[in-house]
Parts: structure tokens; sequence; C-alpha cells
């Protein structure tokens, strides 16, 4: 999960990362009233990247012009995500931009700590045309990561004297955050330099989603809809699509695979929900709640192996709920035979090729 720049420099100020001075609005009028220093920076809260390309970024010098800026930002489509908040910053005469990062390195099972003397660009960018200025260290999970690797990478970066004990005091102070919160990201671009002194201008943090649970303090996540949040409460993973046809299966890869199947004959999946290994009745009920509530579905495709999730324990959750919409059921493996005696009983068709069950489902949804 991406946090928002406002949540992420929240973070920051936590950790003793210096950051300026700044506030979020949701509204132009509450520009003027703010105790900041002119000029302020505008920056659109959006998840996605290139908001200053984007016109999300804007400078005023003064309040009237805070404002007018404002007016256009806030509304403003930013890569299909709409503007709703906005980060009112003081903002710092930069004369060099930096940057810093600890990521997850996977194929090393390690963080790595990379950092660049050309900062504000894109460091994919960098990457490829000077591959030679980004420095990076591969942290040891039992050594950890201490200020003598800092200054090793500031030096290599022309960093010197009080900068150089700046630079090594915000890194560590990155790197404790990563550790602390469990996060895959943790991004400073720019670091900029202003007036001798180091500043993050920009900050962005992704959280691991599987450790979120140690972490309840944490922001919610904002890009799940609310069924996304109904599912969670409940360990379903669901997902919402724009199509017409609802999903469930059991283990990801069987969801992915109907998802391919479905669209191959032409539909299109208004949704997808696994209900994951060993799924009871009670979690199937809640399945078919959860994907059912989505407007615009006109057909329903169940799509189960049941190796240790048992089918009877399936058809008796479908039985129960009873699903409004028409079904396609695919339905194969452990205690199949009683699974399908108890939808035929109650008069539901049981498919055991899920290619024939997908053609079904399609055909369902178009004659709805
Ligand atoms: P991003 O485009 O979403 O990565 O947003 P950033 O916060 O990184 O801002 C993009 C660029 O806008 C930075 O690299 C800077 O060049 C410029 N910028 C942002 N804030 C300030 C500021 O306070 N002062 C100055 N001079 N430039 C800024
Ligand atoms: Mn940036």
């Amino acid at each position: 999960m991406r946090l928002h720049e406002y949540q992420a420099k929240h973070l920051f100020r936590t950790y003793g990362i210096p950051v300026q001075p700044d506030a979020v609005v949701e509204r132009p009028e509450e520009i003027p009233s703010l105790s900041l220093r002119y000029p302020v920076v505008l920056k659109a809260q959006v998840l996605v990247g290139g908001r200053g390309k984007a016109g999300g970024i804007q400078l005023a010098e003064t309040p009237e012009e805070a404002v007018a800026r404002a007016r256009s930002i806030l509304g403003m489509e930013i890569r299909g995500e709409r503007v709703r908040k906005l980060l009112v910053a003081e903002a710092v005469p930069i004369e060099r931009e930096l940057y810093a990062a600890f990521t997850v390195d996977r194929s090393a099972r390690r963080l790595a700590f990379l950092a660049s003397d050309m900062g504000g660009v894109d460091i994919e960018e960098v990457a490829r045309t000077h591959p030679d200025r980004i420095h990076r260290i591969s942290v040891d999970p039992f050594l950890g990561f201490h200020p003598f690797h800092a200054r090793q990478v500031a030096r290599r970066m022309g960093l010197g004297g009080e900068q150089m004990v700046q630079f090594t005091h915000i890194v560590c102070a990155l790197y404790r955050l990563t550790t602390d919160l469990d996060a895959e990201l943790a991004e400073i671009n720019p670091l900029a330099v202003a007036e001798r002194k180091l500043v993050a201008v920009d900050a962005k943090v992704v959280l691991d989603d599987n450790a979120r649970f140690r972490h309840p303090d944490l922001p919610e996540d904002e890009e799940a809809t609310d069924l996304e949040r109904l599912a969670r409460q409940y360990d379903l993973s669901y997902v919402e699509l724009d199509g017409d046809i609802a999903i469930i299966g059991n283990g990801a890869g069987l969801v992915m695979a109907t998802l391919d199947m479905v669209a191959h004959y032409g539909g299109r999946p208004a949704n997808f929900l696994d209900v994951g290994g060993g799924a009871s009745s009670e979690a199937m009920r809640h399945a078919l709640d959860i994907v059912l509530r989505k407007p615009g579905v006109r057909s329903l495709f169940i799509n189960i192996f049941g190796g240790i999730t048992r089918c009877d324990d399936i058809a008796r959750g479908i039985v129960a709920a009873r699903p409004a919409v028409p079904t396609a059921i695919r339905l194969v493996g452990t205690n199949e035979e009683e699974g399908r005696r108890i939808l035929e009983e109650a008069g539901i068709a049981v498919f055991t090729d899920p290619e024939e069950a997908a053609r079904h489902a399609v055909a369902l949804a178009r004659r709805s």
C-alpha cells in the first residue's frame, strides 16, 4: 500500500527527517488562514507519479495566487486519479537535488540502499543514462545499516562536512523507518540542498500489506473500495474490476486462470474473490455476499478445485446464500459427488469442465 506524500511526511517528522512546514487542505478557501511563509508550493495528493508534469505541482507567491492555483488543481484528474487533497508547503530555494531510498531487493532477500547526486528526475532514467552516479549498498540483515555506510556513500556523492553529517542522520532515520514499519520502499526524491541544509522535499513510502496487522496505527488504505475493505475483515482477497461477471475461486492461480478464461470467451469480470484454501461454507456465504453487492453484476462464475477445500462445504455455502443472479459453477475435487448432489437437489447445475463453465457464465451475462 502506497501512502500519500502528506502521510509519508508525517512519518518522516516522527523519525526526525527534516521536511518543510506544511498543511493539508481540501478547499482553496482554507489557504489564507494557514500560518505559512510565502512563496508556497501546492502539491496534488495523488498516488500516481509524475505530478509535476501533469500540472499537479505549482508555486504561488501570495495567498491570492495560492487560492487561484489551488482551484485549478483540486478536482483535476491526474492519470485517472481525482485530486481531493492538496499539500501546501513552504517553498524551498533548491540548490541541488539528491536522491536517497531504501527498497526491498527481492533477488538478494535484503534491503538495498540507493543514493544519487542526480535527484529530482526519475531514478530509472538516471540508472539508464548515468549508472555510475547511483550508489548502492546491499544491507546485511544481521549487520544492519550504520552511519559508516551512509558516510561512505556521502563521500562518493561529493558531500562533506556538515552536509555529510546531515545526510547520515537522514538516511539512518530513513532506515529505521523502513524496518520499523515494514516498508517495501521509503524514498526521498528530491532530497534537496537548500541554504546549506538538507530537506526532504518529496516523500514516498510503500508499506508491505502482509505486515499491516503489525501496525494498526498506520493510516487506512485509501485506495481500497468499501467492498475491498469489507472482504479484508473476513480475510478474503477481493479485487474490483469494471465488467459484469462476478468471479469466485479458491487459490490465486486458479482465480487468475478463471479471469483469463472468461476474457478468452469474450466476457468481462466485474470483480474477483479468492476464498483461499480450506474455505468453509461460512467463508463461501460471505464471498457470495461481497461479489454480488457490486452494482452491475449480470452473472456469477464460481470455480472451485477442492483440495483442502471440501466441495460439500462450498455447495452448502452456495445453497444457503442462494445467489440472486444466474450462476455457472465448476466444482471438482474432494467430496465432489456430495457437493454436486447438494447443488443439484437445490436445482443448481454444476460443470466439471472449467471452460464449459466459463462459456456458460459469459452466455448468462449476455442473456440477462
Ligand atoms: P513529483 O513530481 O510527484 O515527484 O513531486 P516532487 O515533490 O518531487 O516535485 C517535483 C519537482 O518540483 C521537484 O523535483 C522540484 O524541482 C520541484 N519542487 C517541488 N517542491 C519545490 C520547492 O519547495 N521549491 C522548489 N524550488 N522546487 C520545488
Ligand atoms: Mn518526487
